[in-house]
């Protein structure tokens, strides 16, 4: 095809669309970064094979890969938030003060990574508290944040926000609204907003980043997807969001950065999920911290004016 070819209008008008898209990284608006301090045993996608008896039995890499993770913030200057899993801070205290210490947010990510719509209100209180309590006496100050494991805030598990709030969390970053055979939440917003809870007071909850395409969902920007899709696709979907004044919420988990952690057994399925393009990981984080600012989740909705979260009427609680 000559170069002529290419200049017919549509071709132009599209072309002149994304030189938009792409060009508005002068605006001002923050990116959320949050990470998911687990191990590579503890992924809910093994959660079949692998027992949480057993997790002591396998060597750990938590370590050097918050080393990286934190070297590679640092060497940006972004400020981040860590969920962190009740079970590797009591077994690693050193991690979550290693992370306070370099001034990230710290916030909790359930002690034994279950999913909460598996579990019922009571454990799901005790599994929280349990997480919430060790963390909190490793930083000596109260946490605000919540973390589901995999997204596991859905339909049918509602009054984990009332539970949050009676636990004192003052917000939860824990759904997806996507269509997904483990989590997902259609129907609720794609961006921020706040639930009414038991006590009368509101949940804020801040959902994982979704571009609308097509009618659909389409998750962005964290975990697997952000391994998966390519890194312009990445870009250009955040620049999206930011031009339509939506932050976006990058995730990863340490061992996302760390391609060389021992294969698990595993439905194939999961194991193309966990291991795909683990070595891109670093690189695209990279590549989108030198060119968009990004801060923590606490910062991003300090910022926030009150009336920006608007209240979600979530409908069959229970
Ligand atoms: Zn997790």
């Amino acid at each position: 095809m000559s170069a002529e070819e290419y200049k017919n209008p549509d071709t132009v008008s599209m072309a002149s669309e994304i030189d938009g898209i792409l060009n508005t990284s002068e605006s001002k608006i923050k990116n959320i970064f949050t990470a998911d301090v687990e191990d590579y045993f503890h992924v809910s996608a093994f959660s079949d094979v692998i027992k949480y008896s057993d997790w002591g039995k396998y060597k750990s890499r938590i370590i050097p890969n918050i080393l990286s993770l934190l070297g590679l913030l640092e060497k940006y200057k972004i400020r981040g938030t860590f969920f962190i899993l009740g079970w590797v801070a009591e077994k690693f205290p050193e991690i979550v003060t290693l992370i306070h210490q370099a001034g990230h947010e710290i916030a909790c990510h359930s002690y034994l990574h279950r999913l909460v719509y598996k579990l019922t209100p009571r454990q799901f209180y005790d599994d929280t508290k349990k997480a919430k309590d060790i963390i909190e006496e490793i930083i000596n100050r109260p946490i605000h944040g919540y973390r589901a494991p995999s997204f596991s805030i859905v339909k049918k598990c509602q009054w984990a926000w009332d539970m949050l709030d009676q636990l004192g969390f003052t917000y939860s970053s824990s759904v997806y609204p996507i269509k997904h055979d483990r989590y997902g939440f259609l129907g609720i917003p794609r961006t921020a907003f706040q639930v009414r809870v038991k006590s009368g007071s509101y949940m804020k909850e801040i959902p994982m980043t979704t571009i609308s395409m097509l009618g659909k969902n389409i998750p962005v920007g964290g975990g697997g997807y952000l391994r998966l899709f390519p890194l312009w696709f990445t870009r250009m979907a955040i620049r999206r969001l930011n031009h339509e004044g939506i932050p976006a919420i990058v995730y990863m988990h340490p061992w996302e950065m760390d391609p060389h952690q021992p294969k698990m057994p595993g439905k194939l399925l999961s194991r193309f999920r966990h291991y795909t393009n683990l070595s891109t990981t670093e690189y695209k984080l990279g590549s989108l911290f030198g060119e968009m600012e990004f801060t923590a989740m606490n910062d991003y909705i300090e910022s926030m004016p009150e009336e920006n979260f608007k209240v979600h009427k979530t409908g069959e609680r229970s």
